[in-house]
């Protein structure tokens, strides 16, 4: 059966719309300078907002698209050919973020700000982790107290992507009840990125380099009242909302990552000579190259049984924990094999696999590290 029979005539166009735009209208060479330079995907972003797919999830009565899960993997699976940092951290995070203001957002907050979302005005990040706090999220200590109606917020947030970019609004969680422990207590505001006392410093990261992330230092930081999302205690329930979302948009990312460096170092297997013939002949490489894609196609069926699950409303967080797993090691393992195959060349940044190879190293940790997928995998095979 022919892959594309998984996805109904409508999703097979979809698909192409997708990859023809990434290819025609963003290209590789942009992504590959943005990330060389580490500058953000300005104009890049502003092309997918032009076409209306900042709204993808949006309903239509909302200024949206009202797409659907299926729609959503599609859509990252060709954005994330040439970078998973481009299509995962600087759309990906907006796109979703924007799902959760819609959600838990009072009128006068949408009215505010999506709009201005949907137009490239403001775009979303999201602040949890700090120096203490990674993977176990509710260690989180930065606190914002109550100052007539604003809250004044102290404390230090790690690695927040795009939060330097123009017109970013961050999502930070904040302890608002100091009394409490882990998961309650915590609180969303929305907190513009251009705040008096709020100093952004940029991290030299291996990978997420176009996007860019930074630690955000926060010395009472006045934020007026109305920026609250959802109401005080409501943190957790507000920045776990949409993991699905975000797992299914990072591994539908590096899937299409992952695919391009399969096609990209067959491609050079194909062209390049040693020893009188191309080196595809041997048959060394042609079995690394048959273990890549067939990891990719894999990654592929994951990421779409873990969306049409999500679509028809079953509970999918296993599902979506394998696919998240399987397709940032693919990514990884595809990249590493795709340098080995490409030799010298393929440490030069021209020939982008570096830059895969680079991202496919993060892909393992943000989001939710390999260790920690395992363990939501494995919480779900108790024994009955
Ligand atoms: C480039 C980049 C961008 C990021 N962007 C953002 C962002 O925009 N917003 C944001 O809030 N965060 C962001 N993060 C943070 C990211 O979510 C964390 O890096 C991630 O949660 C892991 O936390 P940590 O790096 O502190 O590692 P740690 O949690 O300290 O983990 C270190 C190692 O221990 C393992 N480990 C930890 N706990 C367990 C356990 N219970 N069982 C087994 N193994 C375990 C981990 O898997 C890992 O291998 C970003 C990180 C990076 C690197």
């Amino acid at each position: 059966m022919a892959f594309e029979n998984f996805l109904s005539d409508e999703q097979q166009i979809w698909r192409d719309t997708c990859n023809r735009f990434i290819d025609r209208e963003i290209t590789r060479e942009y992504i590959r300078k943005c990330d060389m330079e580490r500058t953000y995907y300005y104009e890049a972003y502003e092309k997918v907002a032009a076409q209306g797919w900042l709204g993808l999830m949006i309903p239509e009565d909302q200024g949206g698209i009202g797409g659907d899960a299926m729609d959503w993997v599609i859509f990252f699976e060709a954005m994330g050919k040439y970078s998973n940092d481009f299509s995962a951290a600087t759309l990906g995070v907006s796109m979703y973020t924007a799902q959760a203001l819609l959600h838990f957002g009072r009128a006068d907050q949408v009215a505010q700000y999506i709009d201005a979302y949907l137009n490239a005005k403001v775009r979303f990040c999201i602040a949890i982790s700090e120096p203490q706090a990674g993977s176990d999220a509710a260690a989180i200590r930065t606190r914002a107290t109550k100052d007539g109606e604003d809250y004044l917020v102290t404390g230090l947030k790690q690695w927040c992507s795009g939060s330097s970019a123009k017109g970013a609004i961050i999502a930070m969680l904040v302890r608002t009840d100091p009394e409490s422990t882990r998961r309650n207590g915590l609180t969303v505001l929305l907190v513009p990125n251009d705040l008096p006392n709020l100093e952004l410093r940029k991290l030299n990261t291996l990978a997420r380099r176009g996007t860019g992330t930074n630690q955000i230092f926060l010395d009472e930081v006045r934020v007026p009242g109305a920026n609250r999302l959802g109401f005080e205690g409501q943190g957790w329930d507000i920045i776990t909302s949409h993991l699905e979302l975000e797992r299914l948009s990072i591994a539908a990312s590096m899937m299409g990552c992952a695919q391009q460096a399969v096609t990209d170092a067959l491609q050079y297997a194909h062209t390049r000579e040693q020893f009188g013939q191309t080196i595809f002949n041997f048959q060394v490489l042609k079995h690394m190259l048959a273990d890549m894609q067939t990891k990719v196609d894999a990654a592929r069926l994951l990421v779409y049984r873990a969306a049409g699950m999500h679509q028809a409303g079953q509970p999918c967080g296993r599902e979506v924990s394998m696919a998240k797993l399987y397709a940032s090691e693919t990514l990884q393992e595809v990249t590493r094999n795709g340098v080995q195959i490409m030799g010298g060349h393929g440490m030069l940044p021209e020939a982008d696999m570096e830059r895969y190879f680079r991202e496919g190293m993060q892909a393992t940790v943000g989001g939710g590290s390999s260790q920690i997928m395992r363990t939501i995998i494995a919480q779900s095979m108790k024994k009955k």
